[in-house]
């Protein structure tokens, strides 16, 4: 059973990818905020489940393993959260190396694009930034920048820098979204659409995307995320319950003052739509 005031998060980053608390760290901050259902979901790797399982058990959180998978979809990035996956799973694996290996050529091809408009050293920066993670981002990039004084602070630099027809930004093909939704499948693990408001298609491509999601497998979507109003909440509770997809909750946390909401804090999930995790429990 879930308590009725218990808190679910079913998206959250530790500093394995590009969020700053360790992954022990982000279960004790969630079970600080009450948070009873947590999912980690770091970009493009499994590394952070183990610690982060431990440190749930310890604290009585009910852990579902995840990860947040990029892929690319008719030229935009679209990232798909696998949630109740088995970090095991060798063909996940493999996959998540292969797409971390094209992080790291896409860095140097950044670190390229932003010297040419006056910040040298943009790879060592991010590097550094990055410490121990497992992946190099674009937010790895952007602690840097603020650092060097380009904008205020790291919400700020994805208007200027690193983003489609700015300083910075280097088009990137990921996973295609069928291998990514394979992937997750075939680890055991449920697909979820991340934060579907994001992307800024229109609706006819929006209705595309979720058509071909579900034709390769997935069965979920976040209707709640950091990212959505309350409006874009309503929006996607009615094209998931149109198409039958299971609708997901989660905060995206990354550090604490940087990111737009803090674990646990998120608009509750609207009635009509089937809430996923008492599947993943
Ligand atoms: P990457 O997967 O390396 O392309 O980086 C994507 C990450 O950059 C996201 O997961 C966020 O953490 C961060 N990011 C992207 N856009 C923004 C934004 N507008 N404000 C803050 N962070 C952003
Ligand atoms: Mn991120
Ligand atoms: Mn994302
Ligand atoms: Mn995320």
């Amino acid at each position: 059973m879930i308590g009725r005031m218990e808190r679910v998060d079913l998206h959250c980053h530790s500093l394995v990818s590009d969020g700053l608390l360790a992954p022990a760290e982000v279960v004790e901050r969630a079970a600080a905020h009450g948070v009873g259902v947590l999912a980690l979901t770091d970009h493009d790797d499994v590394g952070g489940l183990a610690e982060a399982r431990a440190a749930a058990q310890r604290l009585g959180l009910r852990f579902v393993d995840g990860v947040e998978i990029s892929t690319t979809w008719e030229d935009t990035t679209v990232h798909i959260l696998g949630l109740g996956i088995d970090p095991a799973d060798a063909r996940l694996r493999e996959g998540l190396e292969r797409l971390r290996a094209g992080r790291a050529q896409r860095a140097e091809a950044m670190a390229a694009a932003l010297g040419r408009c006056g910040y040298a050293g943009a790879l060592e920066g991010a590097m550094r930034h990055a410490g121990d993670a497992r992946i190099l981002g674009r937010t790895h990039f952007a602690r840097f920048l603020v650092e060097r004084g380009a904008a205020r602070d790291v919400r700020s630099v994805f208007d200027h820098y690193l983003v489609r027809g700015k300083p910075g930004h280097v088009p990137h093909h990921w996973a295609e979204v069928a291998e990514a939704v394979g992937w997750i499948t075939g680890a055991g693990g449920v697909a979820a659409i991340a934060h579907p408001a994001r992307y800024r298609v229109g609706r006819a491509a929006l209705r595309r995307l979720i058509e071909q999601f579900r034709a390769c497998g997935g069965t979920a979507m976040e209707v709640v995320s950091s990212a959505h109003t309350a409006e874009d909440t309503r929006e996607f509770a009615r094209l998931a319950a149109a198409y039958g997809l299971l609708g997901s909750c989660g905060s995206d946390f990354h550090a604490p003052g940087e990111s737009q909401a803090e674990l646990g804090e998120t608009q509750a999930l609207p009635e009509g739509v089937e809430p996923l995790w008492p599947r993943l429990l």
